[in-house]
Order: structure tokens, then C-alpha cells, then sequence
């Protein structure tokens, strides 16, 4: 059983008891709000913590939960149960659209613009007149089954926590599935998830608007259960408390959420009352206090209060439980010497700087063609107009025979090229299984929904079995449940290779793998490199060790200042005097 399942059973066990037990209403009713934020903060966990996409903006969110069943309750006599699925639909629409307008923003450009739609939903709710203006709406009825009152005390205490648990369990089967593990790669920048094939923007969109329908819902809740509602509940200030409560607790950490809220509230309560004693005069200083709480949290603990807990208790290594799964299936092999990659003349000009100055070669199938060249002379540049990283000025590139010139990297990957980079990139904080099951991600199909409710077990078993058949197939079956950050480079870059052959690829195309590697680590890579040409991969492989080159290269393509050299055998080309004077500094 995993930590996460057991702090699920402890918490399932502990709703009931809490209810039963003779708790004063005031703490019941404490608990009630500290549930209804965590389900806030829960989804900011997901878009923040584990997303890297900051958001201000999420109490506007609840608003729109909130407001929407007070509006038709009130108003059209709908039923609270009813008017729920109204409010996720508004929600759906205006977090698509806000998504979709703000979420191309980077770096600082975000979190301003979710500050900024925040405000403006602030004040559209509190200058509408069918909304009540400042002073909101009034006497909602509280959320009842039948002759039932279960809006208030402890029956809204199970039903409020019931709501978060089922939330915390999908978001942890969703983090623990494939395009959970997509999510988790959007923080490592959206290079290295597209060249897995994954469409990093939707996912950022999707991630979005769980984050909202979690909010909303919250909205629903908490409406019904203070049987008002008015802005300030929804405005800025909320926005940035429940960012404080998800960045407090844990940002990366489902069960975080719950350790931020509570003790936002508690604290926030707390101050309400002792700061006016301290100071002698009211006002909202508890906003000050909390603050400096948690500047000082993100520099002495940066990883919030759960990291201690997820630290005193790491996670034991996956259940292996696919060794009875089906293989994935696999695509047709190209023949031998069919012309897997064929560049014409592709050419790319950094304003007057002519990089790349209309390449052309081939790779037949089963070949390790290399492309060296001196420094500068635009090896990089050509790899990545391969792969679809940069745009080409002109030219053309076929891949087994498809024209692939106008695709972005995400469609190549697709079509089987799969790519290590110059700078490994992986997911830090994931398994070396689980970094090596991303590049397995388009060879699966099942989604967010079916990851959440857990109906996607086959289709995991299938992807995990195919990324521990890759880590073997590269003499790396030791390091399966290994975090991936604590490998030394020499098994980081073994890593990445057999992220890319879980890809199944018909091309492989190498970025100076044996960079920064040390003797013994190279020749572990050979070792690979030889096995992969026994196996009849194609391999483009950009590198800078000439030993190496030449130990393994069927062909090499040299390349200084933009333009193709020669090119030819190992051999041929090592007997070049332009070769040996663009190396070496010789007149020929
Ligand atoms: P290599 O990988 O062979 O060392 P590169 O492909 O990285 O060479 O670079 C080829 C040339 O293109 C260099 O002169 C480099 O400065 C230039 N270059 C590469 N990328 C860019 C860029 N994004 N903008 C402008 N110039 C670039
Ligand atoms: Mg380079």
C-alpha cells in the first residue's frame, strides 16, 4: 500500500469519528471552511504546485460557483442539486476562455493577467444589480436530501470533506497515470514534453480548468452553507490566501492543501482577534502578518509543510504488477536501406547569420550516420530543423518518405523520430520508470477523465511494462524506481535514450550524448550505441568525441560554417585534408 493510500483510509476512517465525537459547532464549522478552501487549493496544487502556472485568480472561480446557484435558487426556484451543473458549465466556459486568451503568456505575464481578471470579476459581481451589488444575495436555502437539512453542522461536515476526499483521490489517480505524468513534464519547459509528443498547451488549458470546476464547486458549497454570498468572499484577497494555503501546505503535494488551509484559517482567525489586543487599533493587519509568514516559509522551506512529512515517509517503490500486461503495439520497421530521413537542401538564416546553408544528406535504415563539425558550424541548428524545434528558411525534409518539413516537433515525434537533448532534460522528481514512460505518452490514448476515475489500469500496465522492457533493453533494470534526479549523467543520458526508444522509434537522433561524460560512462554508451546498430536502429548521432564517432559511425557528415564538408566512411573522411585542416587549422 503506498503513503498516499494510507493517508486516504486514515482520513475516510477519521470523517465519520469526527462526526460523532461531541466537538463543540464552533470547531465542526471551522472544519467545514477549512474543507471547503482545501478543495480550492487542492486544484491550485494541481496548476501550481505540480503545473508551474500561477494563478491569483482563483477565487473568482468560487464566485462563479457560489453566485450562480444563488442567482437560479433565488430567482427561478431551481434546485441547489441541479443548479451545481450550471455553475461547472459557466465555469467550463469562462475558464476555457480565460484559459485560452491568458495561458501563451510566460514567465511574470500569468500571474498578472489572473490578478487582473480576478478584479474585474470582482467588480462586475459587486456593481451588477441582479447580484445585489456590495451587499451580495440573501437567504439561500441550505442544501437538503428530502425532509433532510444537510447544509449546516456536522451532516455538511461529512458531505464538505466526502466532496474534497473524492477530489484528492482523482487528482492522485490523475497525477499517477499518463497524462498525469504529462502534466508533471510542463514544469521542465514545453521542449522536451513536445518532443514526446505531448501538446503541452492543452494540457496547461486542462489543468486550468480542473483547477476552476474544483473552485466551483467550493463556490456551490460554501453559498449554501452560509446562505449568502457577496464579493468579498470572492475578491483578490481571497485569490492570494488561497495561493498562501497551496504554497504553505505544499504546492507540489495533494494532501498539502489540507495542512495550508487549516492552518491559513486558524492563523488568519487567530490574528483577527489577537493583533487588534497587540496594537490597539483593527484593521486588516492579519494580512501583513501573514505575508512575512510566508516569505519566511518559502525560504526556509520552500517546499512547504508536507514535504516534511513526504520526506520522514518516502514513497515505497511502484508495485510491479505488469509483467502479465500485453505488449504495445509496434510500428512497421522501415527495410534495410530504405532512406529513413532524406534532408534537401534545408537552409536556416538567423537574420544576415546564414547557420545552415542548404544541407543535404540521407540516412539509409539501420545506419548511425554522424554529423560533426567544429564548433559553430550549425550541427545543433540542423538537428533541430529536423525535429521540427526551429522553423526552416527553406528546404525540405522527408521522413520514410512523408514530407515532414511544415510539422512542429510534437506531429514528427509522432511519426517515430524520436530525440535525446545536448542538456538533459527530465523530470527531476520522478522515477527513472516513470521519466522513461513519458516518451511511451503517444502510444496511449486514455485521458484525464479516465486516469482520474482510475479505468485506465490496462492501458498503464501496458505503458510501465514497455518503459522497464526499454531501461533493460539499455542495462538500466536496476534503476527502475530510482528518482531520476539522483543518477550521475553517465545513466541520466542512458535514461534519455531509452525514454526515446519507448517511443518506438524508427529514427533516433542523438545530441552529443557522450557530453560531459566520464571514461567508463562512455563506454557504457558505445556499448549501447553498438547494440542499437545490431538491432538495425537508424540513428542520426551529433557529437563532438571524435573516438567515438569514428568507433561507431557507418557514415559521418561533416559539416563547418553552415556548409556540408564531405562526407563518407569514417575512414574516407578521417583521410580528408579539408577535413583535417577545418579541425586542425592545417593548409591543406
Ligand atoms: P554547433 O551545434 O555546430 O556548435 P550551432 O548550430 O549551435 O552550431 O550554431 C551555428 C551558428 O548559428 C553559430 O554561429 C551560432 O552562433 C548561430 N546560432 C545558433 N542558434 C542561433 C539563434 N537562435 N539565433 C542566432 N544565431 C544562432
Ligand atoms: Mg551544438
Amino acid at each position: 500500500m503506498t503513503r498516499q493510500r494510507v493517508f486516504l483510509l486514515l482520513l475516510i476512517a477519521a470523517v465519520p469519528l469526527v462526526a460523532l465525537l461531541p466537538l463543540p459547532d464552533f470547531w465542526i464549522a471551522q472544519l467545514n471552511y477549512i474543507g471547503l478552501y482545501a478543495l480550492v487549493s487542492m486544484g491550485l496544487v494541481l496548476l501550481t504546485g505540480v503545473g508551474g502556472l500561477t494563478s491569483f485568480g482563483q477565487a473568482a472561480f468560487v464566485g462563479i460557483g457560489a453566485y450562480t446557484t444563488a442567482w437560479l435558487t433565488l430567482n427561478t426556484g431551481m434546485s441547489p442539486w441541479l443548479t451545481l451543473f450550471v455553475g461547472l458549465a459557466l465555469t467550463t466556459i469562462s475558464a476555457l476562455i480565460v484559459g485560452f486568451v491568458t495561458l501563451r503568456m510566460s514567465g511574470h505575464y500569468l500571474p498578472l493577467a489572473t490578478i487582473a481578471w480576478g478584479l474585474a470579476l470582482y467588480y462586475l459581481m459587486g456593481n451588477l444589480d441582479a447580484l445585489g451589488k456590495y451587499d451580495g444575495l440573501l437567504g439561500l436555502e441550505s442544501l437538503s436530501v428530502g425532509p433532510i437539512d444537510i447544509g449546516q453542522g456536522r451532516l455538511f461536515f461529512v458531505l464538505c470533506w466526502a466532496i474534497l476526499i473524492a477530489g484528492a483521490m482523482a487528482l492522485l489517480n490523475l497525477l499517477d497515470s499518463r497524462p498525469g505524468r504529462a502534466i508533471r513534464s510542463l514544469k521542465g519547459g514545453s521542449q522536451m514534453a513536445e518532443a514526446m509528443g505531448i501538446n503541452t498547451f492543452r494540457y496547461k488549458v486542462t489543468i486550468f480548468l480542473v483547477a476552476a470546476l474544483f473552485a466551483s464547486v467550493a463556490g456551490w458549497l460554501l453559498a449554501h452553507f452560509q446562505r449568502t454570498v457577496n464579493p468579498s468572499a470572492f475578491g483578490l484577497k481571497m485569490g492570494i490566501e488561497y495561493l498562501f494555503m497551496a504554497v504553505i501546505g505544499g504546492v507540489g503535494h495533494v494532501w498539502g492543501a489540507m495542512v495550508g488551509a487549516g492552518l491559513v484559517k486558524l492563523l488568519d482567525d487567530y490574528l483577527q482577534v489577537a493583533l487588534p489586543a497587540l496594537i490597539g487599533t483593527s484593521g486588516s493587519y492579519e494580512v501583513i502578518v501573514l505575508g512575512i509568514a510566508m516569505v519566511l516559509l518559502l525560504k526556509y522551506m520552500p517546499e512547504g509543510l508536507w514535504s516534511v512529512v513526504a520526506r520522514r515517509f518516502p514513497a515505497p517503490p511502484r508495485r510491479v504488477d505488469w509483467q502479465q500486461a500485453a505488449d504495445l503495439p509496434m510500428r512497421a520497421r522501415p527495410a534495410p536501406g530504405e532512406p529513413v530521413l532524406q534532408v534537401d537542401k534545408v537552409r536556416k538564416e538567423f537574420g544576415g547569420l546564414v547557420a545552415v546553408n542548404d544541407i543535404s544528406f540521407d540516412i539509409p535504415a539501420g545506419r548511425i550516420v554522424g554529423l560533426i563539425g567544429p564548433n559553430g558550424a550549425g550541427k545543433s541548428t540542423t538537428f533541430n530543423l529536423i525535429t521540427g524545434v526551429l522553423g526552416k528558411t527553406s528546404g525540405q525534409v522527408r521522413f520514410r518518405g512523408r514530407d515532414i518539413t511544415a510539422l512542429p516537433s510534437r506531429a514528427i515525434s509522432r511519426q517515430g523520430m524520436a530525440r535525446t537533448f545536448q542538456h538533459v532534460k527530465m523530470i527531476a522528481d520522478m522515477t527513472v520508470l516513470e521519466n522513461v514512460a513519458l516518451g511511451a505518452y503517444t502510444r496511449g490514448s486514455r485521458g484525464v477523465l479516465a486516469s482520474m476515475l482510475r479505468t485506465n489500469a490496462a492501458e498503464e500496465r501496458r505503458l510501465m511494462k514497455e518503459a522497464q522492457r526499454q531501461l533493460e533493453r539499455i542495462g538500466m533494470g536496476a534503476f527502475l524506481h530510482e528518482l531520476a534526479g539522483n543518477l550521475a549523467m553517465g545513466p541520466q543520458r542512458l535514461m534519455e535514450i531509452a525514454r526515446a526508444l519507448c517511443c518506438d522509434p524508427a529514427l533516433l537522433l542523438l545530441d552529443e550524448p557522450a557530453a560531459g561524460l566520464r571514461h567508463k560512462e562512455k563506454q557504457d554508451l558505445i556499448q549501447v550505441l553498438r547494440q542499437l546498430q545490431g538491432e538495425g536502429m537508424s540513428i542520426l548521432l551529433v557529437e563532438h568525441d571524435m573516438d567515438l564517432v569514428m568507433d561507431v559511425c557507418d557514415q559521418l557528415v561533416v559539416m563547418e560554417f553552415g556548409t556540408l564538408l564531405t562526407r563518407g566512411t569514417p575512414a574516407e573522411v578521417q583521410a580528408n585534408p579539408a577535413v583535417r585542416a577545418a579541425y586542425l587549422g592545417t593548409e591543406h
